[in-house]
């Protein structure tokens, strides 16, 4: 029998487990000087140490950026509609209104022309999501942004360590926000980390965060309970250790598929662009669906579809969108495979995975 060969897989270790024991051990294990150190110890590592903000998920984290950040009733954000519905959730959760608008075909991420055409007197800001960990294109949209005075914020949950010319993502937008949660980059079992642009942004979003407080029992604002727990936190500041090793090796397996594959449209990186491979997604133009149905049956090679309903025609958020057509995105939902490139392939995996990939496409062809 042939071994399965997973599309993602999480590696948490005997250190992070150690590092919970701590935790427990020590009788304190809701939000406290765990929380404080992995904020510290992240902003020092990915976004050169802007303030953050640690919560319990990367939707809270969106949801109160756009919160901390000015966004409500009335605004506009204009959002991809290619990316997980978190994106467009958290901008309606304000009480704004999504916006969606089409993508480019080479990155799968925000087109600006696209959103430029999509402003209007209520547009308040702009959120690109760097999908698969490859960076939106964020000098042209902060240029749009400039000259028609509107709010950037960056939705990277999937992109701990992309960089665009060497400068991070997450310190392009007002707020910029990282997911936690275990298939991505790097997990703390769940969590996000909120990276702000100023301090009055990550000031009231540590409001929001823990109910409008910063003195107890002094409430300022209405606020959530999104805490982090120290628990969650303590496996975070481990796997800060670990991360840049896993995304080297990513990295490495990317470099490997696309000098292996062939008769596939593999991912293109950007002029200046740091890609983390999150996903490493290919095109597949004929039968999508039975390509994915044969790796798996036939080869013993999991893979994922990322993501095969836009978000404007999701039951829960087409209602923003009546009538919208975005022809780019429809064409990548029907024709995008995520391929395995988690650090744990072994160069074994790697080959059975190119050589059951160039079968299926020649198959297909
Ligand atoms: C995972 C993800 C989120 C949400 O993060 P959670 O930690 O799961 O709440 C938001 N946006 C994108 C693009 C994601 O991939």
């Amino acid at each position: 029998m042939t071994e399965f060969i997973p599309a993602a897989k999480p590696l948490i270790g005997e250190e992070e487990r150690d590092a919970v024991d701590r935790v427990l051990r020590s009788g304190m294990v809701a939000q406290g000087p765990e929380v404080a150190a992995f904020e510290q110890e992240f902003s020092a590592h990915f976004v050169d140490g802007r303030p953050v903000v640690a919560v319990n998920s990367g939707t809270s984290g969106l949801h109160l950026g756009l919160l901390a950040a000015g966004v409500g009733v009335g605004d506009e954000v204009i959002v991809p509609s290619f990316t997980f519905a978190a994106t467009a959730n958290s901008v309606a959760l304000t009480g704004a209104t999504p916006v969606f608008a089409d993508i480019d075909p080479v990155t799968f991420t925000l087109d600006p022309a696209a959103v430029s055409a999509a402003i209007t007197e209520r547009t308040k800001g702009i959120m690109p999501v760097h999908l698969y960990g490859h960076p939106a294109r964020m000098h042209a949209l902060a240029e749009i942004a400039d000259d028609r005075g509107l709010a950037l914020f960056e939705d990277a949950a999937q992109a701990h360590g992309a960089a665009i010319d060497g400068r991070p993502v997450g310190t392009f937008g007002a707020f910029g926000m990282f997911s936690l949660y275990p298939t991505k980059n790097m997990t703390s079992g769940e969590g996000g980390m909120i990276s702000a642009a100023d301090d009055v942004i990550a000031r009231n979003a540590r409001l929001l965060r823990n109910q409008g407080m910063e003195r107890q029992y002094e409430n300022e604002v209405i606020g959530f309970n999104a805490r982090m727990t120290d628990i969650h936190a303590a496996i975070g500041r481990v796997q800060l250790t670990k991360v840049d090793a896993w995304t080297e090796a990513r990295r490495r397996n990317a470099a490997f598929l696309d000098a292996h594959l062939t008769g596939v449209v593999t991912p293109v990186v950007d002029e200046g662009a740091r890609h983390v491979y999150h996903q490493y997604t290919i095109r597949v133009p004929e039968d999508r669906d039975g390509f994915v149905r044969a790796l798996k049956d036939e080869h013993s090679i999991g893979s994922g579809v990322y993501y095969p309903i836009p978000n404007h025609r999701l039951p829960s958020l087409a209602r923003f969108a009546p009538g919208l057509d975005l022809p780019v995105t429809e064409s990548a939902a029907r024709e995008v495979v995520s391929l395995p490139v988690h650090p744990s392939l072994s160069e074994g995996d790697l080959e059975r995975i190119a050589v059951a990939v160039n079968a299926l496409a020649g198959a297909g062809s």
